[in-house]
């Protein structure tokens, strides 16, 4: 593909190729993910004087969601291929309550389960999607922890796409019911999410669809980036001094790192250092163990834990992760199941607040970097919340439940003692 044959979608795009995180090497923008010289990832690469178009001001009089920021992402500044069920501008929130729990000064929580299909995919899945339709696709499709799968599902439905969505047979009911609700073509595979990855790429050499997370990954990791620029806009264009993000292939936490760097290279924040913090679960922590052990590379692992959505034996940005995180001056952390809950159900009894078995990670994480003397309690520290507690019901549901079963008399109530 030469530059000539760009479809006219992307006219408007600040994107301007694609480049290997490796050697460099630059392709024409395409539905291609990885280098045909060294076969690392490609990843997109960009128009610095086009994106300097963009002010706080253009931001601010933009939509209520991640188009907002379309100035600075791959796709979807073209209205008729953007893919748009509002997602993105969710609440950035003062969580005084489990600062005090945990000791620490000044902590935020950025709760990603208020996106429409409740996880932070929404915002992968808008900006794939648009690239996807751009392209000319008419098919998309993905391997899935089950939050991507939720997202595909609803985004294609709204946007006439059909959908092909591949899961592990042994998902959360929740996370299955939500995907199929939409009518879309839901297909469980026997076997874990790296099985189900696997087939994906061999299907996607096949067949002429866009894989959200394989010949679309590039555009697709784009989207996490909105996960940065609106903690820094939220703040009042400023950068936070720590964050602490959860890790399933390490994709997340480099776009938030990548943001903040961006915003400062385009003046729309001052410099100052943030330290980025990962977030694992032991039973699936490739990247934390790689970063204990002071490996530069991440051995895979065979995932066995609750936290679903962060179950990725083999995680493709891991390597990226870890430099990012030292880089930054940052750290790692794993927590067991019995604390993934203990976080859950801190955040909730905290600040009201259900997060999914990821959320529990990462405040489990949080708890454990302060314990440990690795994490600032006095610096100002985003915890990113990426999903919502109702897609993980079992993770509590045996854990909690009501206070007393009365029979429906004063009698009985009074009896109890909860007066
Ligand atoms: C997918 C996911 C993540 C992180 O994904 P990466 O692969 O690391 O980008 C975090 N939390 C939730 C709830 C997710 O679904
Ligand atoms: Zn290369």
């Amino acid at each position: 593909m030469t530059t000539l044959d760009l479809p006219a979608a992307f006219a408007d795009s600040p994107a301007r190729a694609l480049v290997c995180r490796e050697c460099r090497h630059e392709v024409p923008l395409s539905p291609v993910h990885v280098c045909e010289q060294c076969f690392a990832p490609l990843e997109v690469g960009y128009d610095l004087d086009r994106m300097r178009q963009v002010t706080r001001k253009s931001i601010e009089a933009g939509p209520h969601s991640i188009w907002r920021y379309a100035g600075l992402l791959p796709a979807g500044q073209d209205l008729a291929t953007r893919v748009d069920l509002g997602t993105g501008m969710t609440p950035l929130r003062k969580a005084n309550n489990l600062g005090k729990a945990l000791g620490m000064d000044n902590l935020w929580v950025k709760d990603d389960s208020a996106n429409p299909t409740h996880s932070f995919k929404d915002r992968v899945v808008s900006v794939a999607l648009s690239a996807a339709r751009a392209f000319g696709y008419t098919t998309v499709s993905c391997a899935s922890t089950g939050n991507l799968a939720n997202s595909v599902a609803a985004h294609a439905t709204q946007a006439g796409l059909r959908a092909v969505v591949f899961i592990p047979n042994d998902l959360e009911q929740g996370k299955v019911v939500q995907t199929a609700v939409y009518g879309q073509t839901l297909v469980a595979v026997e076997g874990n999410y790296d099985d189900v990855n696997r087939l994906c790429s061999e299907i996607a050499e096949n067949e002429e669809w866009a894989f959200v997370n394989v010949n679309v990954r590039p555009y697709y990791a784009e989207g996490s980036k909105t996960l940065g620029y609106e903690v820094a806009e939220q703040l009042g264009w400023r950068l936070p001094q720590q964050v602490i993000i959860p890790m399933a292939s390490g994709s997340l936490l480099t776009k938030v790192d990548k943001a903040f760097r961006e915003l400062v290279t385009l003046d729309l924040v001052e410099a100052s250092p943030v330290k980025v913090y990962g977030a694992q679960a032991t039973g699936c922590s490739p990247i934390a163990t790689a970063y204990e052990n002071g490996w530069d590379t991440v051995r895979p692992v065979k995932p066995d834990t609750i936290a679903r959505s962060l179950a990725i034996g083999n995680p493709a940005d891991g390597p990226y992760a870890l430099d990012a995180v030292r880089r930054s001056g940052g750290a790692m952390g794993h927590v067991s199941d019995a604390q993934v809950v203990e976080g859950i159900r801190l955040l909730a009894s905290t600040e009201g607040l259900f997060a999914e078995t990821a959320g529990g990670v990462t405040v489990a994480t949080l708890r454990q970097l302060l314990e440990r003397g690795q994490i600032d309690p006095t610096a100002e520290t985003v915890l990113y919340n990426t999903g919502d507690g109702l897609k993980t019901l079992d993770a509590v549901a045996g854990e909690v439940g009501p206070t007393a079963t009365i029979a429906p008399s004063y009698n009985a109530f009074t009896k109890t003692g909860l007066a």
